[in-house]
């Protein structure tokens, strides 16, 4: 079975953009995953079409319609769909490496994209999305950040990066960041490749390896690194 996503946005031409190309294009063609749009407008009622309506309360900006995307939701993720339906949104748990490869394992994932200041709270509970946000940042829609999360599944999935045992030494995987990377030539502008890199000691290389991806962790995600002494001693 083969990983199923479907998307629900205001900009189906979006999709699947630069997941067309490249590692994930040809997995797509291979039929490894598959993406389904969903216009969400082609599900409102009135006469105008609208998907969106002033905040209550007042304020600026517009809000995403609980009926309109309830009925889009319903109709690409009917009832008993074991798929995970997520939300785009900055008030999301942070994606984490984590999460990524729980979903990877899974059937797929609906993905609702945001647009506006957001989609009413009450579908959101309706229909229990799990809210997800890339990053301390905001865009101008969830399309991005969708995109962002089905790269890092797709490649996830079994027969879609060429080298399977190359995923396991990346940055997260082990909560640290990924040591430095050369390749040929030997000499360049002056600069030499680390002479261990090219001593056929493979046991001395691991650890050399081990020791800069600890040091770059340490000097720059502290944070990773507490998150995974506390994992330890649990
Ligand atoms: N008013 C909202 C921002 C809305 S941005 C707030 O301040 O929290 C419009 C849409 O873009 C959101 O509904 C969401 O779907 C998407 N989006 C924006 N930033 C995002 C992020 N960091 N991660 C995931 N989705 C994001």
């Amino acid at each position: 079975m083969s990983f199923r996503a479907s998307v629900l946005t205001l900009y189906p031409e979006m999709f699947p953009g630069a997941l067309g190309l490249s590692l994930a294009g040809r997995a797509l063609e291979n039929g490894i995953w598959s993406l389904e749009t969903v216009q969400i407008r082609d599900f409102a009622t009135d006469r105008h079409r609208s998907v969106d309506d002033t905040p209550a309360g007042g304020g600026a900006g517009m809000v995403m319609r609980a009926d309109v995307l309830a009925r889009a939701i319903d109709h690409a993720s009917p009832a008993g769909d074991p798929r995970p339906r997520l939300l785009m949104s900055p008030r999301g748990h942070p994606l984490t490496q984590a999460r990524v490869r729980e979903l990877a394992t899974g059937p797929g994932a609906v993905i609702v994209c945001g647009r506006f200041e957001g989609v009413d709270q009450r579908v959101i509970e309706a229909r229990g999305l799990e809210e997800v946000s890339i990053g301390d940042y905001i865009l101008s829609g969830g399309e991005p950040a969708a995109l962002v999360l089905l790269d890092a599944v797709v490649r996830l999935l079994p027969g879609v990066m060429g080298n399977e045992t190359s995923g396991e030494h990346e940055s997260f995987e082990a909560a640290l960041l990924d040591h430095p990377h050369y390749t040929r030539p030997q000499e360049w502008a002056g600069r030499s490749i680390p002479e261990v890199l090219t001593s056929g000691n493979h046991a001395r290389i691991a650890q050399w390896r081990q020791a800069e991806a600890e040091r770059l962790t340490a000097a720059r995600r502290p944070d990773l690194l507490e998150g995974r002494d506390q994992a330890l001693t649990k």
